[in-house]
């Protein structure tokens, strides 16, 4: 089953120990050797102290068994392993991540925002608020959100940049570019990175995160990419990634950051 195109690097996948995904660690890297990935990198919802959205994380005393399963299965395996987390930004989360990311030998380390003043805008629960919500501001919120996120120099790249998309509820694209502006400088400015992430396509949404407007406005800004899949099951390991290279050509990429010991470096898309 080895694919015909040569596919990048998927730095975004989850673990059962975020309670919401399930297969072990080494069906997931099955899946991702027999498609002549190259590398993955595990990126498990990162535990919070502050009893933050406890129902879809690791506790904080199950970390080092993370930690564990992934250094487990070897570094100089096939595909080639790296140990991430996906923390979630939130007001009150700098001083914990500040003091505890630098110490946990991570590679790499996703930003997300899912929640806006406390609503779990991304989560089917609460699809329905979207139907009453004032979008426009939702976004608004969200990308001043993101701006913090950028400010506070705690994270490598920006995971699905555009999230609230998720059940299809948008601002214009013209009010999206405005709103979306200020955040994206801020990322650029940051020296983040932002992840193409090709779990939208199995929402309803069905489109990749970014969508192509937001792509080319991170490609102005020179904001390297990376690619993944936000798997929460092992055959979604490299989902749709001839896809999200067609995207990214069209946005006017050449190449993609590959990471280790949280340092970014350029590589030409495969
Ligand atoms: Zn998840
Ligand atoms: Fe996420
Ligand atoms: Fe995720
Ligand atoms: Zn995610």
């Amino acid at each position: 089953m080895r694919s015909h195109t040569a596919l990048p690097a998927d730095y975004h996948i989850h673990t059962p120990l975020c309670k919401h995904a399930e297969g072990d660690l080494a069906t997931y890297q099955g899946v991702a050797r027999d498609l002549g990935i190259p590398e993955i990198c595990f990126t498990d919802h990162c535990p919070t102290p502050h009893g933050f959205d406890t129902a879809h994380r690791m506790e904080l005393q199950e970390f080092p068994s993370y930690r564990e399963g992934v250094l487990g299965l070897g570094e100089a395996s096939d595909p080639r392993i790296l140990f991430g987390v996906e923390a979630d930004y939130y007001e009150g989360c700098e001083a914990f991540l500040a003091r505890w990311l630098p110490l946990q030998g991570l590679d790499y380390v996703i930003g997300s925002v899912h929640f806006i003043d406390g609503w779990a805008f991304d989560d089917p629960e609460h699809r329905d608020s979207w139907e009453t919500a004032d979008v426009h501001s939702a976004w608004h919120r969200y990308f001043d959100l993101l701006g913090r996120l950028a400010e506070s120099g705690l994270f490598d790249a920006v995971g699905h940049l555009d999230l609230p998309k998720k059940f299809g509820f948008r601002p214009p694209e013209g009010d999206l570019r405005v709103l979306a502006a200020p955040a994206l400088d801020k990322i650029a400015g940051a020296g983040m990175g932002i992840e193409v992430n090709t779990s939208g396509l199995r929402k309803p949404v069905k489109e990749i995160y970014p969508s192509l407007t937001l792509l080319g406005m991170a490609r102005e800004r020179d904001i390297p990419i990376c690619f993944g899949s936000d798997s929460h099951r092992p055959w979604e390991v490299g989902a749709d990634f001839p896809l999200a290279l067609q995207w990214v050509r069209e946005a006017g990429y050449t190449h993609a950051f590959r990471v280790k010991g949280r340092e970014k470096r350029a590589v030409p898309l495969p």
